[in-house]
């Protein structure tokens, strides 16, 4: 019977011919030699947390789920190998009590890290990079089954290219992480005034080790969540810290978020109220956990997203634009905007590449259309010399992106060196790349 999949927001579908589910390298790479060798198309899908069809396949499934765990692990370097298909969630379990640690995170940990690193996934932190700026090596199949393993010290270069790549180049069977001793975070939420946080952007980045702001288009005062990393110390959450992870975690962000949703669904004039409602009932915290568990927060409420890059300079002057907007337009969503930071990586398809990075997201709740709504927002972030995420919605073709990524012709040459059968191509690909 043929199997339906959908992504974590259900926004997409599909329906593989087969699906393959490997557990061994072996098996693994006879299903793509077979792919090739038949001409048919191999798509593989992490956990399926994009939001765009950038995972969806039509005609062979290769679902890595099974596909986990540590090839080798370099205890005195802090360099581990691992299966492509290992949730983030399984590296900090399987990292546990070895001393070291992911340098960031983004605010989930459900993916896999081969689709995480393909999408350019990030956390926040001016000093900080993707979680694809933590790649040091690659093990990778290519469209004409060609086996490379490629790490910076060897092919910088061609590591650039292929630590963002869209599932598009071939398919990531190892990928190996530099880590860095493990940590604590010290995480301060707290609300503060729009414009002070606009004004002193660069010194709130400046100041905290991972600093993200989240607004609702319509009022005045933001919450600002800021993270310092501490050494470990030895000791569990007490019942207050327990109790204030429960009330931001589960109270706030899911259970009130669930509910805010959808009254802003049936009562849009009442958005605005809800929106500062919402920023009042999140408080303030004061929360000091372990790496492994400090950046994650569960997402039960679904939802689409758009997400843009942008010159970390410009993040003030375009929230301004679309405060602006918000309010010409009465514009909104029962979900905060997320403003994040990253440092500039080399990776030539990475959404920092080359710059100090800012980045403007904005969600809609999964029973609402979303496409008028980042409709209003995408020309103003498309103004600013915005990069759209991947893995997130956005309306970018082939023809878009030459002007905002230096390396894009030597990574189309190199596409078609790889993949010149298109064997890794899904619609979402070849509306991005070119046929
Ligand atoms: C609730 C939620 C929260 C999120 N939070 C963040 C965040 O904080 N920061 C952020 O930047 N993004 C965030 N995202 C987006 C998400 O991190 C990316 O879309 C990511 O790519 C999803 O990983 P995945 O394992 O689900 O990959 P999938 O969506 O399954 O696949 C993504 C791409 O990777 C390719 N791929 C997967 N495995 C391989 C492989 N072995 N070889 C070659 N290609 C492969 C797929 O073919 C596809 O092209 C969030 C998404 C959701 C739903």
């Amino acid at each position: 019977m043929a199997h339906t999949w959908s992504n974590w927001s259900k926004t997409i579908s599909s329906t593989p011919t087969d699906v393959a589910t490997p557990w061994t390298i072996e098996a693994l790479e006879t299903t793509v030699d077979e792919a090739i060798a038949q001409c048919r198309r191999l798509k593989a899908v992490g956990s399926g947390h994009s939001f765009t069809s950038i995972a969806a396949a039509n005609d062979i499934q290769l679902d890595l789920s099974n596909y986990t765990g540590i090839v080798t692990f370099d205890q005195h370097a802090g360099r581990v190998t691992l299966r492509s298909g290992t949730r983030l969630w399984q590296i900090a379990q399987l990292l546990a009590g070895s001393g070291w640690a992911m340098e960031n995170l983004g605010d989930i940990n459900q993916q896999s890290i081969a689709g995480a690193i393909s999408t350019g996934t990030h956390g926040t932190g001016v000093r900080f990079g993707a979680l694809a700026s933590q790649v040091i090596g690659l093990e990778f199949i290519t469209g004409t089954g060609q086996r490379l393993t490629v790490s910076e010290d060897q092919d910088p270069e061609v590591l650039d290219a292929l630590r963002v790549s869209l599932g598009a180049f071939g398919i990531v069977t190892t990928v190996t992480l530099q880590l860095v001793p493990e940590y604590d975070l010290r995480t301060v939420e707290a609300p503060a005034p729009l414009d002070e946080v606009l004004d002193n952007w660069q010194a709130f980045n400046d100041q905290h080790d991972h600093f993200e702001v989240f607004w609702f288009g319509h009022d005045q005062n933001v919450q600002t969540k800021s993270s310092q990393r501490l050494p470990v110390q030895d000791r569990s959450p007490s019942p207050l810290q327990r109790a204030q992870n429960w009330v931001t975690d589960e109270l706030v962000s899911n259970g009130g978020l669930a509910l805010i949703s959808q009254l802003g669904r049936r009562y849009r004039r009442l958005l605005p109220a809800l929106n500062r409602y919402a920023t009042r009932a999140w408080g303030s915290s004061d929360v000091t956990a372990h790496w492994s568990s400090a950046f994650a927060t569960p997402r039960r409420v679904r939802f689409n997203e758009m997400e843009y890059a942008l010159p970390f300079e410009t993040i003030p002057d375009v929230v301004r634009e679309l405060r602006a907007l918000f309010c010409r337009k009465n514009l909104g969503s029962t979900f905060p905007l997320e403003i994040r930071s990253a440092a500039p990586d080399t990776a030539w398809l990475a959404t920092n590449h080359s710059q100090p990075t800012g980045y403007i997201a904005v969600h809609q709740y999964f029973q609402q259309d979303f496409r008028e709504y980042f409709a209003q927002i995408e020309p103003i972030l498309r103004a600013a010399g915005g990069r759209p995420h991947w893995g997130k919605l956005h309306t970018l073709a082939a023809a878009d992106f030459p002007a905002l990524y230096p390396k894009w012709q030597q990574m189309l040459d190199l596409r078609e060196q790889y993949d010149p059968q298109r064997i890794f191509a899904n619609s979402y690909v070849t509306r991005v790349l070119g046929a």
